[in-house]
């Protein structure tokens, strides 16, 4: 990995950790965000040969969905393992531009040869890294199309205790249409699908564009038009 991109990726991953609280950390198994970073780290590894090949087919597999998504297609595939549950939820996401993988998880769904799963689980992920790298067109359909807004920090301070630290989401609250916050709370930590509406904006996003990048449901018209100009 060029050092440059190891930067980037350490300082995502540290500003990660940095705000992260103790019941957050307790959930990764350490007791503040510097164990919990630090565990994380050392357990960080490039993918293995074996599974880079099976990968590779995924990608391809992927990619047929993502050729007619312009700029989604263009972010290059980055892949990390992490070893389960040391630091973070064994959950696959993202750092900065990179896709970390859990590896038993992996290993278990290419043992199971469940390629399209895996493959609808990176589209996902790379919508992640698309907010990243297009953070504006990203809130062209968060703020314009969905109409939600950006929640006042009083708003925020009277839950922050519960709130799910999510390295995929942003620093920001969101509320709906009409004003209710939406908040990723602890309780919700093994549903983040669409129909939780207190996941934050960026999971609801991830979740909605990768169904209908897969056939699975249909845009409105509104998104649609989005999707046009700017995925
Ligand atoms: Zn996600």
């Amino acid at each position: 990995m060029l050092s440059n991109h190891r930067e980037k990726l350490e300082d995502h991953i540290h500003s990660y950790y940095r705000s992260m609280d103790k019941h957050n950390s307790f959930l990764r198994r350490a007791k503040n965000g510097s164990d919990a970073e630090y565990l994380y780290k050392s357990n960080l590894r490039p993918l293995d040969l074996n599974r880079y090949k099976i990968l590779k087919m995924i990608f391809s597999e992927a990619d047929s969905y993502l050729r007619h998504y312009k700029n989604l297609f263009r972010v290059p595939w980055k892949i990390y393992e992490f070893e389960d549950g040391l630091g973070e939820l064994p959950f696959p996401h993202t750092h900065a531009d990179t896709i970390f993988l859990p590896r038993q998880w992996l290993k278990n769904k290419a043992d199971s040869g469940d390629i399209h799963s895996i493959a609808s689980t990176l589209i996902h992920e790379k919508i992640h890294i698309y907010q990243r790298l297009y953070p504006v067109y990203a809130h062209f359909l968060i703020l314009n199309v969905w109409r939600f807004s950006i929640a006042s920090t009083s708003d925020i301070e009277a839950n922050k205790n519960i709130l799910r630290k999510n390295p995929d989401a942003n620093k920001l609250v969101y509320k709906d249409s009409e004003g209710v916050l939406i908040l990723p709370i602890i309780q919700n930590n093994n549903s983040s699908k669409i129909s939780d509406p207190r996941d934050h904006p960026f999971e609801i996003m991830a979740y909605r564009l990768t169904d209908i990048i897969l056939n699975k449901i249909k845009p409105y018209e509104e998104e649609q038009t989005w999707i046009n100009t700017y995925l």
